[in-house]
């Protein structure tokens, strides 16, 4: 890679005009916009990759944030949009249906555990998460239990950046502008494991005996917990084992608290099971997803439940409705996109279920003797670890940074969450491509 190319990814002369007018004129997520460097301009995506506006490629080992999962441009979703909207582009959702929204419902429960029978649409994955927490709040004051009011989440939880979301994420210290307005939660280790771990069942136990705690402290007094299951994602990509899950379920039961499951990240593959659930074997109350369902083509979102949430709403008195709703609820054209990507998922199931494989070869090969490596882990198609660093931990934002800048001049789009590094690949990605991804890691991190 040539200096010139370098400069170039970092935003400069690319595109002319049409960057300038986009830096001056948009404001950009999670982003400080006072030294941000001008954005890369993408023209096209196929597969794993991105086409810049200069004619450079970037593999996307991430996904586009996580949503891509079986990479840019697939084109039998392309065509089931453009079929939808000759059709029928959008209608209101209350008091009206459609055929896109029927069947995907319909398929979409198929995969989840059998006690799963009700979805409620949305659009991202924040508004799946606010929809599973009014649930939960409402389920118990419709039955006449006024004390079921709190709610338990886990250290480093993210559950998207809408206020309730915030809450349920509360402490792990993205939000600290807005603290004063959250909800108050009560927040209890997640006991992440990695290859090598011989502590791990000392920190679940550990974890349980925080919840079990709590529940004795406010007795009666919880709606739910929130959960990322077997993976926490951009907390810091920890993992947990499904035993936990297990253990964790069965604790949640004996003391009547609700289980919901935040698959936004989780769902749809990415943990090389259809759900986090169905590879733990574990069946929640509630459970949110977005991200993967459309394909990375639309936004979408499915707050799904069991009947017996759902008969909780039922009743001739207005005050048990479930008041909530979005304009573009199960939006038609999205519901076709999500239709035509869960079937595709289904004809192409191997690619996320052998990737753990092919994660546990290429990390032995690649990473696991690096001295300054440590905490890796693999779940599914995710595989993390931490880069140490001999400057302590302030060091750290820093070191993610440097690392994603290099990332870049070598044409692959990979940002570490602090000190973490991950990738979180497309489904289609061949196992010749994931191995130029390990390599140029391998080497940044050497570096
Ligand atoms: C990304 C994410 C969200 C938020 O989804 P958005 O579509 O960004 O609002 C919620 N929960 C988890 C686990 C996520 O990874």
């Amino acid at each position: 890679m040539s200096a010139e190319n370098a400069v170039a990814i970092a935003g400069t002369g690319v595109g002319g005009s049409f960057l300038d007018k986009d830096t001056s004129c948009i404001w950009r997520p999670f982003t400080q916009m006072q030294d941000a460097a001008p954005p890369l301009s993408v023209r096209a995506g196929r597969g794993v990759y991105l086409e810049l506006e200069d004619g450079r490629r970037i593999m996307d080992c991430i996904s586009s944030w996580w949503v891509n999962i079986h990479g840019h441009g697939e084109p039998s979703i392309a065509a089931a949009i453009a079929e939808q909207a000759k059709t029928l582009e959008h209608v209101i959702f209350a008091g009206f249906t459609h055929d896109p929204a029927e069947r995907f419902s319909r398929r979409l429960l198929e995969k989840l555990p059998q006690n799963f029978k009700r979805l409620f649409y949305s659009d991202n994955g924040s508004t799946a998460v606010e929809v599973a927490l009014k649930l939960a709040y409402q389920y118990w004051s419709n039955q006449g239990v006024s004390s079921r009011t709190r709610f338990i989440g886990f250290e480093n939880g993210y559950h998207g950046d809408t206020v309730g979301a915030m809450s349920i994420g509360g402490n792990s210290g993205f939000w600290h502008a807005f603290k004063d307005l959250l909800f108050s939660l009560d927040a209890v280790p997640y006991p992440g494991t990695f290859v090598g771990d011989e502590s791990v069942e000392v920190r679940e136990k550990e974890a349980l005996k925080a919840i079990e705690r709590l529940f004795e402290q406010h007795k009666g007094g919880y709606a739910a917990i929130f959960i990322e299951p077997l993976v926490q994602g951009a907390g810091g990509m920890h993992m947990c084992r499904p035993q936990f899950l297990r253990q964790l379920q069965a604790l949640a039961q004996a003391h009547q608290v609700l289980v919901i499951y935040d698959e936004v990240m989780t769902g749809f593959g990415r943990t090389g099971d259809w759900f986090a659930c169905k590879k733990a074997a574990t069946s929640p109350d509630i459970i949110c997803l977005s991200k993967g369902i459309t394909g990375g083509f639309l936004p979408l979102a499915a707050t799904v439940t069991t009947e017996e949430i759902f008969s909780a709403f039922l009743g001739d008195r207005a005050t048990k409705t479930f008041f909530h709703g979005h304009s573009y609820t199960a939006n038609p054209i999205a519901c076709a996109a999500a239709e035509a990507s869960i079937a595709l998922l289904e004809q192409t199931q191997s690619r996320f279920i052998d990737m753990h494989v092919l994660h546990e070869e290429l990390s032995r090969k690649y990473l696991q003797n690096k001295s300054n490596i440590t905490r890796l882990r693999i779940c599914g198609t995710i595989v993390a670890f931490d880069v140490t660093t001999s400057h302590g931990t302030n060091y750290f934002d820093d070191v993610g940074r440097k690392l994603k800048e290099r990332f870049l001049t070598d044409g692959f789009l990979i940002r570490p969450l602090g000190n973490t590094v991950y990738l979180m690949p497309p489904y289609c990605i061949a196992p010749e491509q994931l191995e130029e991804a390990y390599v140029v890691m391998s080497k940044a991190i050497s570096a």
